[in-house]
């Protein structure tokens, strides 16, 4: 692919503001983060009239949401970027191995604007219907803000991660201070200095954030209920000198990625600092070699540690020993030993739920002026107008942080009421839990694309390189559909009913179904312990998709 289509916009940010009233379009896209966006450049590659909706009020997507101090991708910045332009990976320059978010929001709004991708986008327009018609075979896309169009393909690029949850805590309305939400951060600095402040939830946000609090705060306290691993970052600038070369090798190193060759973990390192894995098991190494194994990848950092022994989340055994390092590691950094012990995750195996990785994490325990609650020991009891009260204690506060999650994978396309065939709905059909085939197509709701959906490896992988494969895949079955003059595709019932059940016995070989994770729908009261994401891998999920291309698209039906 060239760059040839690449006029910058002259027209300013948002171009048009008016309403979309009954418009008709080849293809509509829902959400301008990095899917959406690279989605609408390969739409307009195929000539195709596109509208994207987006509800923020510019691009970006989890990046646009997430402002919270201490945003910075867990997947080396390098890597963490868009692939499909030659010279667009030449030109931009990442100052830091792991980039912040303000740093990656600029990355985005550089390529909007570089590939002039605004002007097919209307902003702050969240999509609340999408109701497909047999008769015309064209979906209707209605929003929030009124709009009324209709297209022939719908393309969902609305996230895995994008639908934030409250904790259902009593009295949380009632708190009188300041209340922030990770993930619907405010767009201006909040200054804490002088101030008591609570942060609810110990994931991947909370992580990022309560080093990064700590420091400015009078005092923190962080209301712990499920201890994380989580792995030092070993963040530093990067070293002109080794971008030049990493540059040089750029196609290569993005060639292994896509096939899963760079690490254990989904592509989250932009180059192999070790042979990785170092160990293809545990269970044959000394407690020495898998001790130097596991501390040479401490040291270097980052969530491919996960990936350094090759069955860590296969085997029991392996995960325990490398699980113990860790839980290691945190007491001998946490001085108070209740705390340490506080922090160390036992109730999961390391991996399961999604690795963090951290700054300075564990230290910031050491600062006089942090406190770690157990609320598992300890049960927050209700939120007052003055603080947290848990039943022993009472903690007031200036300002609440809830960093407490998201509907993940499903909870953004079942936010839509999406309807397929004879109007049945995505909510009846998922009821127990998402059924797509490859995680690209719902059998009954035809022409309907969901980028990195439910059964697909998505969040087990570096995002970027699953959502270009997905665009990719979308962009080159449109193509096909353009040369065999098909109008219609939907995924046959059977093939999916295989996919699922597939997806299931990859899972269940491995130890993810073991914790309560987002990965399984169990932070979300109701929602069915499903687990989503397809686990082989990167590489092997690539094969798949080529596989089914190759052969004429099979287990789709076209007409
Ligand atoms: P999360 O991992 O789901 O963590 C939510 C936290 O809130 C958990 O500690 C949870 O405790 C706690 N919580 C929820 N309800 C609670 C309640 N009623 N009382 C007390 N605690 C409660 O959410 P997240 O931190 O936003 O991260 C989600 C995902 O986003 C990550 O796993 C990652 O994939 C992605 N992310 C990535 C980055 C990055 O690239 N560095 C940064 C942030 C997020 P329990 O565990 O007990 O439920």
């Amino acid at each position: 692919m060239t760059d040839r289509q690449h006029a910058v916009s002259s027209s300013g940010r948002h171009p048009e503001r008016g309403l979309d009233q009954h418009a008709g379009f080849d293809a509509i896209v829902v959400g301008a983060g990095f899917a959406g966006l690279y989605m609408v450049y390969r739409l307009r590659e195929l000539g195709l009239r596109v509208r994207g909706y987006e509800a923020g009020d510019d691009v970006g997507g989890t990046w646009y949401w997430n402002r919270y101090p201490g945003a910075r991708c867990d997947a080396e910045s390098l890597a963490y970027s868009y692939s499909f332009s030659p010279a667009l990976e030449q030109e931009w320059q990442w100052s830091e191995r792991y980039a912040t978010q303000p740093e990656i929001l600029r990355y985005i709004e550089h390529v909007a604007e570089r590939f002039d991708l605004r002007r097919d986008f209307r902003f702050s327009r969240r999509v609340d219907s999408a109701r497909y018609d047999a008769e015309s075979n064209l979906w209707s896309i209605t929003t929030e803000a009124g709009d009324r169009s209709h297209a022939r393909f719908c393309i969902m690029a609305t996230g895995c991660l994008s639908v934030p949850l409250l904790p259902d805590i009593p009295g949380l309305d009632d708190f009188r201070g300041e209340r922030y939400q990770a993930s619907l951060w405010p767009h201006h600095p909040i200054d804490f200095t002088g101030k008591r402040v609570g942060v609810i939830g110990t994931g991947s946000s909370a992580i990022q954030a309560v080093p990064v609090i700590a420091r400015q705060a009078a005092r923190l306290t962080v209301f712990q209920r499920t201890p994380n691993f989580s792995i030092p970052a070993c963040n530093e600038p990067l070293d002109p000198a080794f971008v030049a070369e990493f540059k040089r090798h750029y196609r290569e190193h993005r060639e292994l990625a896509r096939v899963g060759k760079i690490s254990g973990f989904g592509g989250l390192e932009a180059v192999p600092r070790e042979q990785a894995p170092a160990a293809d098991s545990g269970v044959l190494l000394s407690d020495r070699e898998l001790e130097t194994i596991l501390e040479q990848y401490w040291n270097t950092g980052g969530a491919r540690f996960i990936g350094a022994i090759g069955d860590t989340l296969l085997n029991e055994r392996t995960n325990t020993l490398v699980a113990e390092f860790v839980r290691e590691r945190i007491r001998r950094t946490v001085h108070d030993a209740e705390t340490a012990e506080a922090l160390s995750p036992t109730s999961h195996p390391i991996g399961t739920k999604r690795i963090c990785v951290d700054t300075g994490y564990y230290e910031t325990y050491n600062r006089d002026n942090v406190t770690l609650v157990d609320v598992r020991r300890h049960p927050i009891a209700r939120i007052t107008a003055n603080g947290v009260e848990t039943e022993h204690d009472q903690y007031p506060l200036d300002v609440l942080v809830l960093a407490t999650g998201f509907d993940a994978m499903t909870g953004a396309l079942l936010a839509i009421d999406i309807r397929g065939e004879h109007g049945s709905t995505l909510a009846d059909k998922w009821a127990n839990g998402p059924r797509t085939y490859l995680g690209l197509g719902v059998s009954g709701f035809p022409n309907l694309f969901t980028i990195t959906g439910p059964g697909s490896p998505s969040v087990l992988s570096n995002m970027l390189i699953s959502i270009e494969q997905h665009v990719d895949w979308i962009a080159d079955c449109l193509g096909f559909m353009q040369r065999q003059g098909y109008q219609r595709i939907d995924a046959d019932a059977e093939a999916e009913a295989g996919w699922v059940a597939h997806v299931n016995e990859i899972a269940n070989a491995t130890l993810f179904p073991r914790a309560g994770s987002w990965y399984l729908g169990a932070n979300v009261p109701g929602k069915p312990r499903v687990f989503m994401p397809y686990a082989a891998g990167v590489g092997p999920y690539r094969e798949v998709c080529e596989r089914v291309s190759a052969n004429g698209y099979e287990g789709f039906r076209f007409a």
